[in-house]
């Protein structure tokens, strides 16, 4: 077990600072997340170097349709999340507890591993990266003074020191995924909404390439209201340049709602578009015109995609080969 990096005491407590939650933790106890433990009045993690999934896979699946398009990350989980969302989509990691019993792989092996696929960087993903903390940090740390870029995909729901400590270790880019409005979060997922923005807010304002997504869930947050009360926070938070993607939800874990219906998503693009955000997708239905990226400008096709595979791509310098606007992104 590693010692957390950020924590605090009140009392006979220990305080977690890793996110909003910000637990108060008594001896021999866990966090809500259960990947913080207390021992002798000291907060320790259970997740370092304590993996449940290490792939390569490419950035449009994350999805990052505007951080280097066609490139590949080396992508790996821990355990466990600090939400409750009953629709979770990767509920067999994110719904059990650290093993207390495992293999350590340490930030070395896996950079290895990067380099030896070709990987392009890293991507802390499936279940709630920010839970792999003290390991992002050194693994990034790593991955960097080796030329590598370093992405995570997340709920946004961690606290502004821990997404400063990211960032300074190396983190590039973030995809965070929003679940809806307040009443989204209150009803089913717990944690605020307006946290995840302002997180979202700080990212850009530290130079953090960020793409924000939206999983459309059927009679949950796919109500119109609901839709532009993300586009109006997304303006607000984020601006009209960075990208955002409605995807579509599939039963999962405690939830049985059908999958959301293809025009819902397309509504929600429609919405989004008319109200001034720049790039605007449609994610999880493979083939569908809403994966391709226009110029805003002059509407162009600029990148043409099929699924997670990039069929063209015409930027050239990050600018509209016809028009020459420029387009927001890492090219
Ligand atoms: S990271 Fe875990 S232990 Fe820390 S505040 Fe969040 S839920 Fe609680």
């Amino acid at each position: 077990m590693k010692e957390a990096k950020l924590y605090g005491k009140v009392r006979d407590k220990v305080v977690c600072q890793l996110c909003w939650r910000f637990c108060k933790i008594g001896e021999g106890e866990r966090g809500f997340c259960r990947t913080r433990l207390v021992r002798k009045g000291k907060l320790y993690t259970l997740t370092y170097g304590n993996l449940s999934a290490i792939e390569s896979r490419p950035m449009e699946i994350k999805p990052f349709f505007h951080f280097k398009p066609g490139k590949t990350t080396l992508t790996f989980s821990t355990y466990s999340c600090n939400l409750e969302c009953p629709w979770c989509q990767n509920w067999q990691i994110s719904k059990i507890d650290p093993p207390l019993v495992y293999r350590e792989i340490p930030p070395e092996e896996l950079v290895r591993k990067a380099e030896i696929f070709g990987d392009i960087g890293l991507c802390a993903s499936f279940n709630e990266p920010t839970l792999l903390f003290e390991y992002l940090l050194d693994a990034f740390k790593l991955a960097k003074s080796k030329g590598m870029v370093n992405t995570m995909v997340s709920n946004g729901f961690m606290t502004p020191m821990a997404l400063k400590m990211l960032r300074d270790s190396g983190l590039d880019a973030i995809n965070i995924d929003v679940k809806g409005n307040e009443e989204t979060y209150e009803r089913f997922c717990g944690g605020k909404a307006k946290f995840v923005w302002r997180i979202a807010e700080k990212a850009i304002k530290m130079g953090i390439h960020v793409e924000i997504v939206n999983l459309i869930v059927t009679d949950v947050n796919d109500d119109e209201e609901v839709i532009r009360e993300v586009v109006e926070n997304h303006l607000k938070h984020v601006g009209e340049r960075v990208p955002l993607h409605f995807t579509r939800y599939h039963p999962a874990y405690l939830f049985g709602n059908p999958p959301t219906p293809v025009r819902t998503l397309e509504k929600a693009v429609e919405i989004a578009k008319r109200m001034g955000v720049e790039f605007v997708y449609v994610g999880n239905v493979p083939g569908h015109e809403y994966e391709n990226t226009f110029c805003p400008n002059c509407g162009e096709l600029l990148i043409r995609r099929f699924h997670f595979e990039v069929i063209e791509n015409k930027i050239r310098d990050g600018k509209c080969p016809e028009c020459g606007y420029e387009i927001f992104g890492v090219f």
